[in-house]
């Protein structure tokens, strides 16, 4: 398995790790979460793609003059917010194919489920958001 040995080894530690923890009789029920999980960011990512869309569509629409001010930065923010969202999300769908998702990329932790459930495109644990090294 090439996906495996290209992870880093603190990583296959953590993962062998959350397997011990939660035991091979989990292992079902933590992939069909897994599965849940994709279906919604996919959802999630195929939502601002469509909204992105009708931003620019927005912005090549109008005239350049009546797009400016308050609802042209409006306009902005909303694309820029959604920009950053989606490039979570990828990020979180990509550790998802390469099996380390849930574990924090910054120290490595397992980042508690409940967590994941509320936060789905998550990648830190919350003691490295906390300390802003996200
Ligand atoms: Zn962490």
């Amino acid at each position: 398995m090439s996906g495996w040995e290209s992870r880093s080894k603190l990583t296959q530690i953590k993962v062998a790790e959350a397997h011990f923890v939660y035991g091979p009789v989990r292992e079902q029920e933590r992939l069909m979460k897994l599965t849940a999980r994709k279906t919604i960011l996919t959802a999630r990512r195929d939502a601002i793609h469509a909204d992105l869309a009708m931003i620019r569509h927005e912005l090549e629409a109008s005239q350049p003059q009546s797009i400016s001010g308050e609802h042209g930065a409006v306009i902005h923010a909303l694309g820029q917010a959604g920009q950053a969202e989606l490039e979570q999300i990828e990020s979180a769908l990509q550790r998802i194919a390469g099996g380390d998702y849930g574990v924090c990329t910054c120290c490595g932790a397992v980042i508690p489920a409940e967590r994941l459930d509320s936060l789905p495109d998550i990648l830190t644990c919350t003691g490295c958001q906390s300390r802003g090294l996200s």
